[in-house]
Protein backbone atom coordinates (compact mmCIF):
# COMPACT_ATOMS: atom_id res chain seq x y z
CA UNK A 1 0.00 0.00 0.00
CA UNK A 2 1.30 3.36 -0.82
CA UNK A 3 1.29 5.76 1.32
CA UNK A 4 -0.63 8.44 2.05
CA UNK A 5 0.24 11.60 -0.57
CA UNK A 6 1.64 14.89 1.31
CA UNK A 7 2.71 17.00 -1.36
CA UNK A 8 5.03 20.06 -0.68
CA UNK A 9 3.81 23.05 -0.64
CA UNK A 10 5.80 24.65 -3.08
CA UNK A 11 5.60 28.20 -4.66
CA UNK A 12 5.11 28.17 -8.03
CA UNK A 13 6.43 30.73 -10.29
CA UNK A 14 6.72 28.67 -13.74
CA UNK A 15 4.64 28.64 -17.09
CA UNK A 16 1.70 27.55 -14.55
CA UNK A 17 0.01 26.13 -12.59
CA UNK A 18 -0.36 28.62 -10.61
CA UNK A 19 -0.53 28.44 -6.81
CA UNK A 20 -4.42 28.75 -5.80
CA UNK A 21 -6.07 30.71 -3.02
CA UNK A 22 -6.75 28.66 0.21
CA UNK A 23 -10.10 29.44 -0.75
CA UNK A 24 -10.29 27.68 -3.80
CA UNK A 25 -8.64 24.52 -2.07
CA UNK A 26 -11.57 24.55 0.03
CA UNK A 27 -14.17 24.66 -2.42
CA UNK A 28 -12.76 21.61 -4.02
CA UNK A 29 -13.67 19.60 -0.21
CA UNK A 30 -17.15 20.60 -0.44
CA UNK A 31 -19.75 17.64 -1.01
CA UNK A 32 -20.66 16.31 -4.53
CA UNK A 33 -24.36 17.40 -5.62
CA UNK A 34 -25.69 15.63 -9.55
CA UNK A 35 -24.99 17.11 -12.35
CA UNK A 36 -28.46 18.12 -12.71
CA UNK A 37 -29.10 19.32 -9.13
CA UNK A 38 -31.07 22.52 -9.04
CA UNK A 39 -28.20 24.04 -7.32
CA UNK A 40 -25.79 23.11 -9.38
CA UNK A 41 -27.68 24.40 -12.31
CA UNK A 42 -27.86 27.70 -10.43
CA UNK A 43 -24.29 28.07 -9.47
CA UNK A 44 -23.54 26.83 -13.90
CA UNK A 45 -25.66 30.24 -14.53
CA UNK A 46 -23.41 32.59 -11.94
CA UNK A 47 -20.19 30.70 -13.44
CA UNK A 48 -21.24 31.98 -16.99
CA UNK A 49 -22.03 35.49 -15.59
CA UNK A 50 -18.92 36.14 -13.98
CA UNK A 51 -17.17 34.33 -16.73
CA UNK A 52 -18.68 36.98 -19.32
CA UNK A 53 -17.36 39.94 -17.06
CA UNK A 54 -13.90 38.67 -17.59
CA UNK A 55 -13.68 38.02 -20.90
CA UNK A 56 -15.36 41.15 -21.47
CA UNK A 57 -18.36 40.03 -23.76
CA UNK A 58 -22.24 39.52 -24.24
CA UNK A 59 -21.77 36.13 -25.90
CA UNK A 60 -24.62 33.64 -25.00
CA UNK A 61 -22.11 31.06 -25.34
CA UNK A 62 -19.53 30.69 -22.62
CA UNK A 63 -18.85 28.40 -20.48
CA UNK A 64 -16.09 26.31 -18.90
CA UNK A 65 -14.78 23.14 -21.47
CA UNK A 66 -14.50 19.87 -19.11
CA UNK A 67 -10.56 19.64 -19.64
CA UNK A 68 -7.71 21.60 -19.45
CA UNK A 69 -6.58 24.61 -21.86
CA UNK A 70 -5.41 22.06 -24.88
CA UNK A 71 -9.16 21.09 -24.49
CA UNK A 72 -10.42 24.60 -24.99
CA UNK A 73 -8.17 25.46 -28.39
CA UNK A 74 -9.28 21.64 -29.50
CA UNK A 75 -12.91 22.97 -28.57
CA UNK A 76 -11.90 25.77 -30.60
CA UNK A 77 -11.07 24.60 -33.88
CA UNK A 78 -12.99 21.38 -33.97
CA UNK A 79 -16.56 23.39 -33.97
CA UNK A 80 -15.45 26.44 -36.56
CA UNK A 81 -13.38 24.36 -38.61
CA UNK A 82 -14.61 21.70 -40.92
CA UNK A 83 -12.53 19.47 -43.25
CA UNK A 84 -11.14 21.95 -46.57
CA UNK A 85 -11.58 25.01 -44.76
CA UNK A 86 -8.29 27.35 -45.07
CA UNK A 87 -7.16 28.25 -41.20
CA UNK A 88 -4.35 30.91 -41.08
CA UNK A 89 -2.23 30.27 -37.47
CA UNK A 90 0.29 32.61 -36.28
CA UNK A 91 3.54 31.47 -35.00
CA UNK A 92 5.82 32.37 -32.99
CA UNK A 93 6.05 29.65 -30.09
CA UNK A 94 4.95 26.30 -29.01
CA UNK A 95 1.18 27.42 -28.74
CA UNK A 96 1.09 28.74 -32.19
CA UNK A 97 2.96 25.21 -32.91
CA UNK A 98 0.14 23.31 -31.25
CA UNK A 99 -2.44 25.34 -32.96
CA UNK A 100 -1.10 24.05 -36.45
CA UNK A 101 -1.24 20.73 -34.87
CA UNK A 102 -4.95 20.86 -33.98
CA UNK A 103 -6.16 22.72 -36.98
CA UNK A 104 -4.36 20.27 -39.30
CA UNK A 105 -6.27 17.67 -37.45
CA UNK A 106 -9.61 18.87 -38.48
CA UNK A 107 -8.20 18.45 -42.16
CA UNK A 108 -7.68 22.06 -42.65
CA UNK A 109 -5.54 23.77 -44.96
CA UNK A 110 -3.65 25.01 -42.56
CA UNK A 111 -0.69 27.93 -43.72
CA UNK A 112 1.03 28.73 -40.77
CA UNK A 113 2.50 32.49 -40.47
CA UNK A 114 6.04 32.56 -38.60
CA UNK A 115 7.65 35.27 -36.90
CA UNK A 116 10.80 35.20 -34.53
CA UNK A 117 10.34 33.42 -31.07
CA UNK A 118 10.15 36.00 -28.35
CA UNK A 119 9.04 39.19 -31.03
CA UNK A 120 4.81 39.75 -31.80
CA UNK A 121 3.42 39.43 -35.19
CA UNK A 122 3.46 42.77 -37.44
CA UNK A 123 -0.04 43.26 -38.17
CA UNK A 124 0.93 44.43 -41.58
CA UNK A 125 2.70 40.90 -42.02
CA UNK A 126 -1.29 39.85 -40.98
CA UNK A 127 -3.30 41.77 -43.87
CA UNK A 128 -0.66 40.66 -46.83
CA UNK A 129 -1.44 36.63 -45.82
CA UNK A 130 -5.06 37.64 -45.42
CA UNK A 131 -5.63 38.97 -48.78
CA UNK A 132 -3.47 36.10 -50.62
CA UNK A 133 -4.88 33.40 -48.88
CA UNK A 134 -8.34 34.43 -47.64
CA UNK A 135 -8.87 32.16 -45.04
CA UNK A 136 -12.15 31.16 -43.08
CA UNK A 137 -10.13 31.22 -39.83
CA UNK A 138 -7.33 33.33 -38.45
CA UNK A 139 -5.92 32.24 -35.10
CA UNK A 140 -3.25 34.16 -32.94
CA UNK A 141 -2.10 33.79 -29.49
CA UNK A 142 -2.63 36.28 -27.32
CA UNK A 143 -0.12 35.48 -24.59
CA UNK A 144 2.28 33.56 -25.60
CA UNK A 145 3.89 31.19 -22.77
CA UNK A 146 6.85 29.74 -24.41
CA UNK A 147 8.40 32.87 -24.60
CA UNK A 148 6.69 35.88 -23.19
CA UNK A 149 5.31 38.11 -25.66
CA UNK A 150 2.20 39.68 -25.73
CA UNK A 151 0.61 40.19 -28.50
CA UNK A 152 -1.95 43.24 -29.22
CA UNK A 153 -4.81 42.54 -30.81
CA UNK A 154 -6.15 46.04 -31.71
CA UNK A 155 -5.03 46.52 -34.99
CA UNK A 156 -5.59 43.08 -36.12
CA UNK A 157 -9.00 43.68 -35.11
CA UNK A 158 -9.41 46.38 -37.42
CA UNK A 159 -7.56 44.67 -40.42
CA UNK A 160 -9.99 42.28 -39.92
CA UNK A 161 -12.68 44.84 -40.64
CA UNK A 162 -12.01 44.12 -44.20
CA UNK A 163 -12.16 40.59 -44.22
CA UNK A 164 -15.60 40.14 -43.04
CA UNK A 165 -15.85 36.16 -43.86
CA UNK A 166 -12.63 35.65 -41.84
CA UNK A 167 -13.51 34.49 -37.56
CA UNK A 168 -11.16 35.64 -35.58
CA UNK A 169 -9.71 32.92 -33.00
CA UNK A 170 -7.66 33.97 -30.00
CA UNK A 171 -5.97 31.83 -26.76
CA UNK A 172 -6.05 33.91 -23.89
CA UNK A 173 -4.45 30.97 -21.57
CA UNK A 174 -2.03 33.07 -20.40
CA UNK A 175 -3.46 36.34 -20.47
CA UNK A 176 -6.84 36.00 -18.81
CA UNK A 177 -7.37 37.01 -15.22
CA UNK A 178 -3.86 38.64 -15.44
CA UNK A 179 -3.87 41.23 -18.75
CA UNK A 180 -7.00 42.72 -19.58
CA UNK A 181 -8.74 40.56 -22.44
CA UNK A 182 -11.72 42.11 -24.38
CA UNK A 183 -13.51 39.81 -26.65
CA UNK A 184 -16.36 42.03 -27.97
CA UNK A 185 -14.25 45.08 -28.19
CA UNK A 186 -11.55 43.21 -30.22
CA UNK A 187 -13.89 41.19 -32.14
CA UNK A 188 -12.77 37.63 -31.18
CA UNK A 189 -15.13 35.38 -31.95
CA UNK A 190 -13.90 32.36 -30.19
CA UNK A 191 -11.60 33.05 -27.33
CA UNK A 192 -10.59 30.21 -25.21
CA UNK A 193 -8.19 29.95 -21.81
CA UNK A 194 -7.33 27.51 -18.86
CA UNK A 195 -8.47 27.75 -14.91
CA UNK A 196 -4.79 26.92 -14.25
CA UNK A 197 -2.64 30.37 -15.19
CA UNK A 198 -3.48 33.91 -14.24
CA UNK A 199 -7.37 32.16 -12.80
CA UNK A 200 -5.44 30.46 -10.05
CA UNK A 201 -7.53 27.68 -10.16
CA UNK A 202 -6.29 23.89 -10.38
CA UNK A 203 -5.89 22.58 -14.28
CA UNK A 204 -8.95 21.35 -15.13
CA UNK A 205 -11.40 23.58 -17.09
CA UNK A 206 -11.18 26.14 -20.06
CA UNK A 207 -13.44 28.66 -20.19
CA UNK A 208 -14.03 29.70 -23.17
CA UNK A 209 -16.86 32.00 -25.52
CA UNK A 210 -18.22 31.98 -29.11
CA UNK A 211 -19.69 35.16 -30.89
CA UNK A 212 -22.95 34.89 -32.82
CA UNK A 213 -21.06 34.47 -36.00
CA UNK A 214 -19.28 31.74 -34.67
CA UNK A 215 -22.51 30.43 -34.39
CA UNK A 216 -23.22 30.71 -37.87
CA UNK A 217 -20.57 29.29 -38.87
CA UNK A 218 -21.21 26.07 -37.01
CA UNK A 219 -24.69 25.95 -37.50
CA UNK A 220 -23.91 26.08 -41.59
CA UNK A 221 -21.60 22.67 -40.93
CA UNK A 222 -22.17 19.94 -43.82
CA UNK A 223 -20.28 17.42 -41.76
CA UNK A 224 -20.79 16.87 -38.39
CA UNK A 225 -17.52 18.16 -35.19
CA UNK A 226 -15.50 15.45 -35.21
CA UNK A 227 -15.20 15.19 -31.79
CA UNK A 228 -18.36 14.32 -30.07
CA UNK A 229 -16.85 15.42 -26.56
CA UNK A 230 -15.93 18.86 -27.59
CA UNK A 231 -19.00 19.58 -29.97
CA UNK A 232 -20.97 22.51 -29.25
CA UNK A 233 -23.98 21.88 -30.56
CA UNK A 234 -24.20 19.42 -27.44
CA UNK A 235 -22.23 20.56 -24.49
CA UNK A 236 -24.56 24.05 -25.53
CA UNK A 237 -27.62 21.83 -25.00
CA UNK A 238 -26.10 21.01 -21.40
CA UNK A 239 -25.46 24.97 -20.54
CA UNK A 240 -28.45 26.01 -22.80
CA UNK A 241 -32.13 26.15 -21.27
CA UNK A 242 -32.58 22.45 -21.91
CA UNK A 243 -30.10 20.96 -19.78
CA UNK A 244 -29.86 17.64 -21.35
CA UNK A 245 -27.25 15.40 -19.92
CA UNK A 246 -24.24 14.80 -22.18
CA UNK A 247 -21.45 14.03 -19.83
CA UNK A 248 -20.80 14.58 -16.31
CA UNK A 249 -19.65 17.72 -15.23
CA UNK A 250 -16.93 17.86 -13.02
CA UNK A 251 -19.36 18.98 -10.29
CA UNK A 252 -15.96 19.81 -7.87
CA UNK A 253 -13.89 21.79 -10.62
CA UNK A 254 -16.59 23.97 -11.34
CA UNK A 255 -16.98 24.57 -7.53
CA UNK A 256 -13.35 25.62 -7.60
CA UNK A 257 -13.27 27.60 -10.38
CA UNK A 258 -16.40 29.73 -9.23
CA UNK A 259 -14.21 30.57 -6.08
CA UNK A 260 -11.49 31.68 -8.17
CA UNK A 261 -13.80 33.89 -10.48
CA UNK A 262 -15.65 34.84 -7.22
CA UNK A 263 -12.11 35.90 -5.79
CA UNK A 264 -11.00 37.85 -9.02
CA UNK A 265 -14.07 39.75 -8.47
CA UNK A 266 -13.83 41.09 -5.06
CA UNK A 267 -10.48 42.08 -5.64
CA UNK A 268 -11.36 43.99 -9.22
CA UNK A 269 -10.25 43.46 -12.34
CA UNK A 270 -8.64 46.80 -13.13
CA UNK A 271 -7.11 46.04 -9.34
CA UNK A 272 -5.99 43.00 -10.45
CA UNK A 273 -4.19 44.20 -13.10
CA UNK A 274 -2.35 46.85 -11.63
CA UNK A 275 -1.26 43.95 -9.63
CA UNK A 276 0.28 41.91 -12.39
CA UNK A 277 1.83 44.64 -13.89
CA UNK A 278 3.43 45.81 -10.44
CA UNK A 279 4.47 43.12 -9.93
CA UNK A 280 6.32 42.38 -13.38
CA UNK A 281 7.55 45.36 -13.16
CA UNK A 282 9.67 44.78 -9.96
CA UNK A 283 10.88 41.65 -11.15
CA UNK A 284 12.08 42.97 -14.23
CA UNK A 285 14.29 45.92 -12.31
CA UNK A 286 15.36 43.11 -9.58
CA UNK A 287 16.45 41.13 -12.59
CA UNK A 288 18.46 44.51 -14.53
CA UNK A 289 20.30 45.36 -11.36
CA UNK A 290 21.65 41.39 -11.00
CA UNK A 291 22.84 41.94 -14.80
CA UNK A 292 20.37 39.73 -16.33
CA UNK A 293 18.30 40.58 -19.00
CA UNK A 294 15.02 40.17 -20.57
CA UNK A 295 14.05 37.91 -23.75
CA UNK A 296 11.23 40.16 -24.56
CA UNK A 297 11.49 43.61 -25.89
CA UNK A 298 10.02 45.78 -23.14
CA UNK A 299 5.34 47.02 -24.68
CA UNK A 300 5.84 43.37 -25.38
CA UNK A 301 6.32 41.72 -22.32
CA UNK A 302 4.06 39.73 -20.30
CA UNK A 303 3.28 40.24 -16.64
CA UNK A 304 2.17 36.94 -16.07
CA UNK A 305 5.19 35.32 -17.59
CA UNK A 306 8.59 36.70 -17.48
CA UNK A 307 11.43 35.16 -20.02
CA UNK A 308 14.55 35.72 -18.52
CA UNK A 309 18.07 35.21 -20.95
CA UNK A 310 20.12 32.92 -19.23
CA UNK A 311 23.73 34.08 -18.44
CA UNK A 312 26.60 32.53 -20.63
CA UNK A 313 28.15 29.50 -18.34
CA UNK A 314 24.97 29.01 -16.34
CA UNK A 315 24.01 25.16 -16.02
CA UNK A 316 20.19 25.99 -16.63
CA UNK A 317 18.90 22.65 -15.63
CA UNK A 318 21.04 22.98 -12.01
CA UNK A 319 19.94 25.75 -10.87
CA UNK A 320 16.49 25.03 -11.58
CA UNK A 321 16.97 21.88 -9.48
CA UNK A 322 18.39 24.06 -6.45
CA UNK A 323 15.57 26.63 -6.35
CA UNK A 324 13.21 23.74 -6.06
CA UNK A 325 14.80 21.27 -3.83
CA UNK A 326 16.54 24.13 -0.91
CA UNK A 327 13.98 27.00 -1.78
CA UNK A 328 10.60 25.11 -2.87
CA UNK A 329 10.46 27.00 -5.67
CA UNK A 330 9.54 25.85 -9.11
CA UNK A 331 10.30 28.25 -12.56
CA UNK A 332 9.96 26.79 -16.18
CA UNK A 333 12.70 26.06 -18.66
CA UNK A 334 13.52 27.28 -22.35
CA UNK A 335 11.03 25.00 -24.77
CA UNK A 336 11.81 24.00 -28.25
CA UNK A 337 14.71 26.59 -29.50
CA UNK A 338 15.12 28.52 -26.14
CA UNK A 339 15.28 25.08 -24.22
CA UNK A 340 18.48 26.06 -22.44
CA UNK A 341 18.38 29.61 -23.19
CA UNK A 342 15.89 31.50 -21.26
CA UNK A 343 14.18 31.14 -17.77
CA UNK A 344 10.45 31.20 -17.53
CA UNK A 345 9.36 33.13 -14.51
CA UNK A 346 5.37 33.00 -14.23
CA UNK A 347 3.79 35.95 -12.08
CA UNK A 348 -0.07 34.54 -12.59
CA UNK A 349 -2.55 35.26 -10.19
CA UNK A 350 -2.08 34.00 -6.61
CA UNK A 351 1.06 33.81 -7.73
CA UNK A 352 1.86 37.06 -8.28
CA UNK A 353 2.59 38.74 -5.20
CA UNK A 354 5.35 41.48 -3.73
CA UNK A 355 6.27 38.41 -1.35
CA UNK A 356 6.68 36.10 -4.06
CA UNK A 357 9.10 38.54 -6.37
CA UNK A 358 11.60 39.42 -3.35
CA UNK A 359 11.75 35.66 -2.42
CA UNK A 360 12.84 34.57 -5.59
CA UNK A 361 15.48 37.85 -6.21
CA UNK A 362 16.72 36.42 -3.15
CA UNK A 363 16.77 32.25 -4.38
CA UNK A 364 18.18 33.40 -7.48
CA UNK A 365 20.87 35.28 -6.02
CA UNK A 366 22.37 32.82 -4.01
CA UNK A 367 21.71 29.93 -7.02
CA UNK A 368 23.63 32.52 -9.23
CA UNK A 369 26.26 32.86 -6.30
CA UNK A 370 26.95 29.16 -6.07
CA UNK A 371 27.39 28.58 -9.99
CA UNK A 372 30.10 31.44 -9.68
CA UNK A 373 28.20 34.35 -11.23
CA UNK A 374 29.01 37.59 -9.64
CA UNK A 375 26.03 39.44 -8.49
CA UNK A 376 26.33 42.89 -5.64
CA UNK A 377 24.76 41.43 -2.65
CA UNK A 378 21.20 41.75 -2.39
CA UNK A 379 21.10 44.22 -5.40
CA UNK A 380 18.11 42.76 -6.49
CA UNK A 381 16.08 42.75 -3.57
CA UNK A 382 17.07 45.99 -3.72
CA UNK A 383 16.15 47.41 -6.80
CA UNK A 384 12.87 45.67 -6.53
CA UNK A 385 12.35 47.26 -3.11
CA UNK A 386 12.91 50.55 -4.39
CA UNK A 387 10.38 50.05 -7.24
CA UNK A 388 7.50 49.23 -4.73
CA UNK A 389 8.03 51.89 -2.49
CA UNK A 390 8.12 54.60 -5.34
CA UNK A 391 4.56 52.92 -6.67
CA UNK A 392 3.15 52.84 -2.88
C1 LIG B 1 -0.77 26.37 -20.95
C2 LIG B 1 -1.21 26.83 -22.29
C3 LIG B 1 -2.05 26.05 -23.10
C4 LIG B 1 -2.44 24.65 -22.74
O1 LIG B 1 -3.08 24.55 -21.52
P1 LIG B 1 -3.04 23.18 -20.70
O2 LIG B 1 -3.79 23.55 -19.47
O3 LIG B 1 -1.60 22.87 -20.47
O4 LIG B 1 -3.70 22.14 -21.51
C5 LIG B 1 -2.47 26.57 -24.30
N1 LIG B 1 -2.08 27.80 -24.71
C6 LIG B 1 -1.25 28.56 -23.97
C7 LIG B 1 -0.86 29.92 -24.47
C8 LIG B 1 -0.80 28.10 -22.74
O5 LIG B 1 0.01 28.85 -22.00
Amino acid sequence: MPKEFHPPARILMGPGPSNVDPRVLLALAKPLVGHLDPEFVRIMNNLQELLRTIFGTKNHLTIPISGTGSAGMEAAFVNVVEPGDKVLVCVNGVFGERMTDVAERCGAQVRPLSTTWGKPFDPQMIRDELRTFRPQVLAIVHAETSTGVLQPLEEIRDILKEFPETLFLVDTVTSLGGHPVKVDEWGIDICYSGTQKCLSCPPGLAPITFSEKALQKIKKRTKKVQSWYLDMNLVGKYWGSERTYHHTAPISMNYALLEALRIIHEEGLENRYDRHRRNHLALVRGLEAMGLSMLVEEPFRLWSLNAVKIPPGIDDVQLRKKLLDEYNLEIGGGLGTLKGKIWRVGLMGYSSSETNVLYFLMALEQALRAQGYEVPKGAGITAAQEFYSQAK
